[in-house]
């Protein structure tokens, strides 16, 4: 039984596509953990940016621009707010989680070298493993992994014997997209900070679930996505310490970002400029804002338990069905169920789900690592939100049933 103080069916009545049929079945949407629905909320303040105040910011003198920079730099302060960030200049605009750790990975080039280590955890996403990777071709550095168990918790004795005065970054995800496993971050942040080395945490899948507190983790970065936060695609931020944002060097050159240019020379803004070349996403940073607003307006306990109850219904009605299995059984894990069904291929079930207006999402989750691990092409993931009903989880679990009776 789902109790929760929510008003779901209310709350759906904010998401207009929630209303709409695929292949002339009513929409079941599960896959939240790749991107999120957008509120009317969000969608309102994207259409009056671009109906009343459309102009590029901080350079123009007139109103409109003016009026834009304030939304702007007003929506940069909301999600400081947010992740209680000690300054709004630590709170960097990037198009999302992939921009953001490319920055750091980059700007981290001139401090390694090679005899230094890096270390990540088992159950990343490409873009929290591809941009180190690089950065270790650049600077002779090399990466080692935290290995994991097989219900996809790290194994953190493990993690401390491979910290050493050598480990210069460690970088690890809050939340795993394609496990749903919470990591133990701040146990984490503090190992390493123990051995002097730097932290980077992915925020991109716990934002939507975990208001994570920058400063109380005391974490030297964190990433986050806002089309998984009820934004629009294309934005997102680094927050970064002070600190540390004012060692890194820029990670693109152009306008915004400086403070003089000459033929002979360039000199860099201050922050947050300096990591904001070019004309960035002013809308979607307005609509991040607006975003936040209105899952804090739902309140994040409140989601949280209701997820939470979504997630303990739908593992335990896949879990009656023969042959299906879970991946990603930590004690600690966010609303999301990755399965297989017998040696059945995960697209074939996905694609039977899509007939029947169920959006899951299959094949590795970009995270192929995980599913080497586990030795598997990859999986069928159905991420659960606030707005769903245990009632689609019904028509899941009947989709499922659905599918295997038809491929097995
Ligand atoms: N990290 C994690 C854990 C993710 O789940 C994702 C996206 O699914 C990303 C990073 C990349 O985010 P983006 O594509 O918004 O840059």
């Amino acid at each position: 039984m789902i109790h929760t103080v929510l008003d779901i069916l209310k709350i759906r009545e904010d998401f207009p596509i929630l209303k709409r049929k695929v292949n002339g079945q009513n929409l079941v949407y599960f896959d939240n953990a790749a991107t999120s629905q957008t509120p009317k909320h969000v969608i309102d303040v994207i259409v009056d940016y671009y109906s009343n105040y459309n102009a590029n910011i901080h350079r123009g003198v007139h109103a409109l621009s003016q009026e834009a920079t304030d939304k702007y730099e007003e929506a940069r302060i909301k999600i400081q707010t947010h992740f209680n960030a000690a300054a709004s200049h630590e709170i960097i605009f990037t198009s999302g989680t992939t921009h953001a750790i490319n920055i750091v990975a980059n700007g981290f080039t001139s401090f390694l070298k090679k005899g230094d280590e890096v270390l990540v955890s088992a159950m990343e996403h490409h873009s929290n493993i591809v941009p180190w990777q690089m950065l270790c071709e650049r600077t002779g550095a090399t990466m080692k992994v935290i290995p994991m168990n097989l219900d996809g918790e790290l194994l953190m004795d493990k993690y401390h014997a491979l910290l050493s005065n050598k480990t210069k970054l460690v970088f690890c995800n809050h939340v795993s997209n394609a496990l749903g496993t919470i990591n133990p971050i701040q146990e984490i942040i503090e190992a390493a900070h123990a051995v002097g080395a730097a932290v980077l945490i992915d925020g991109a899948q716990a934002a939507p679930h975990i208001i994570a507190d920058v400063q109380a983790l005391d974490v030297d970065f964190y990433t986050v996505s806002a089309h998984k936060i009820c934004g629009p695609t294309g934005v997102g931020i680094l927050y970064g310490k002070e600190a540390w944002l004012n060692k890194l060097p820029p990670y693109q050159g152009g306008g915004e970002m400086i403070a003089e240019v000459t033929f002979e020379k360039t000199t860099y803004a201050g922050l947050p400029h300096k990591f904001e070349a070019g004309t960035p996403n002013i809308c979607g940073g307005i609509a991040m804002g607006a975003g936040l607003d209105y899952m804090n307006s739902i309140g994040f306990d409140a989601i949280t338990t209701y997820e939470h109850e979504l997630l303990a219904y739908a593992t335990e009605k896949l879990l009656e069905i023969e042959g299906l299995k879970i991946y990603g059984t930590a004690k600690n894990k966010t609303a999301v169920v990755s399965f297989n069904v017998g040696q059945i291929h995960p697209y074939d079930i996905g694609s039977i789900l899509d007939k029947l207006g169920v959006a899951v999402r299959t094949g590795h989750h970009c995270a192929q690592p995980i599913m080497d691990f586990f030795k598997i092409p990859g999986t069928v993931r159905a991420s659960f939100s606030f707005y769903n009903l245990k009632e689609e989880i019904d028509v899941l679990v009947a989709g499922v049933k659905r599918a295997k009776a038809m491929l097995s």
